[in-house]
């Protein structure tokens, strides 16, 4: 089955819960504009090559399309289109006003040099400049993007819309994730991280009694998201001042470690020293090896679809959260809930970054500048109430927390069509 149709089957279930009608379900379920470009780039060598690009607006009840832009040989208009539903998802359970938007490119960005990169993003951002805007579409970093990516987006777009961005701090309201010193807010980079931790922590607070700390966790995947999360985890303490985690496996895309309790500071020093996670910390893993660990808490932080009926029955974790977008195949979450594992849905574990982005948004259209103490004391309070809010839709009705959040997403996407 494709990944956009099994998406739109999850929110389907969870509307049998609060019967919902199905030309409703219709709206929810159907794109409302996918562009599809091809984006030619003159190469370091002279010759010219054609990428291929997309932004999908899947909804926008709630307000601008948001999401993020993904670099990767993966890319394909089934895989952003899904990304694009979930956002509309994600972004209707954490309660910010944005619709659901996503794109990328279909490349490896890591085969391209510098200039290649920027000229690629420049080329792409002309093709895409007439469906996007701060009041219309705002796109943001995701797998394999970066800040210094999102400044070129931002000054493309002021350029193609014949202003530069210095003229308007409004403007660069365009894309999120931004540098800090070009309109992007302290605190945007961690968000995902610190938000899931939030998450996660909020949950075993309603769970205690069940647990003994530290618990075990193994994050597969160390960018952005899986570096931050694993720097909150391992700072985390209990009441009694003990660690609440062991971090005791990480990995990236070449491979991973496990070892007793993993610091992620010398981890991630490691990893800029030998481009990759190396063995001088821990004892050499696989990208699969990892999901199977004997651990108390797994992270898929990478790609979607690495839990699925081929390997569902290895893992042995009794709580995933997932900071993936999709990490877990329909049937294998099926499975792993029939088990009694705890899956913490992306659509809720990785909405520390949307509602990170916005803050940056908000604080670009209004021309304010927020600390960093004051942005995440507001990414706290956004991902408990969304927390309690799906916990509380869990308890009521019965389900498992995706159904929940999609329940909670739901009624709020219902609420804004009767307006
Ligand atoms: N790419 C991130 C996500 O999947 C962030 C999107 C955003 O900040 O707009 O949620």
């Amino acid at each position: 089955m494709n990944i956009f149709k099994e998406a739109t089957e999850q929110l389907r279930e969870a509307s049998k819960y609060i019967k919902t009608p199905e030309d409703v379900l219709a709206v929810l379920t159907t794109a409302e504009r996918k562009l599809s470009v091809s984006i030619p780039v003159t190469m370091d060598d002279g010759t010219r090559k054609l990428f291929h690009g997309y932004r999908m607006q899947h909804n926008s009840l709630l307000g601008p399309y948001k999401g993020g832009l993904r670099y990767h040989p993966q890319v394909n208009e089934d895989e952003a289109q899904a990304l694009a539903f979930w956002m509309m998802v994600k972004n209707a359970v954490v309660n910010v006003p944005f619709g659901g938007g996503k794109g990328g490119i279909q490349v490896d960005p890591k085969s391209l040099s510098p200039g290649e990169l920027e000229r690629l993003t420049r080329s792409f951002v002309r093709r895409i400049a007439h469906v996007i805007g701060p009041t219309i579409d705002v796109p943001a970093p995701d797998v394999n993007t970066t800040a210094q990516i999102m400044e070129w987006i931002a000054d493309e777009y002021a350029r193609v819309v014949g202003m530069t961005s210095d003229e308007s701090s409004t403007l660069r309201a365009v894309v999120t994730g931004k540098p800090v010193s070009y309109g992007g807010s302290e605190g945007r980079e961690e968000a995902t991280g610190l938000g899931g931790a939030t998450v996660l922590k909020n949950i075993l607070l309603k769970k205690e009694g069940e647990l003994t700390y530290p618990l075990t966790v193994a994050i597969q995947g160390f960018g952005n998201v899986g570096y931050f999360l694993a720097q909150y985890l391992y700072k985390a303490r209990t009441s009694d001042d003990q660690p609440m985690f062991h971090i005791v496996a990480v990995s990236d895309s070449k491979g991973g470690i496990t070892a007793q309790a993993l610091d992620p500071e010398k981890v991630m020093a490691d990893k800029k020293e030998n481009k990759s996670i190396s063995d001088k910390l821990g004892k050499r893993i696989t990208n699969d090896e990892i999901l199977e660990l004997d651990v108390d808490i797994l992270v898929p932080a990478a790609l979607e679809h690495v839990i699925s009926k081929v390997n569902v029955h290895n893992i042995k974790a009794n709580i995933i959260l997932e900071m993936a977008n999709g990490p877990t195949t329909k049937e294998a979450a099926q499975i792993l809930d029939d088990n009694g594992c705890m899956v913490i849905p992306d659509i809720l574990a990785n909405s520390g970054g949307v509602t990170g982005s916005y803050f940056e948004w908000e604080q670009n259209m209004k021309g304010q500048t927020w600390t960093i103490e004051h942005y995440r004391r507001e990414l706290h309070t956004y991902m408990t109430q969304a927390t309690d809010e799906v916990w509380g839709a869990h308890k009521k009705h019965k389900v498992s927390l995706r159904t929940a959040a999609y329940i909670v997403a739901i009624q709020r996407l219902v609420a804004a069509i009767d307006r």
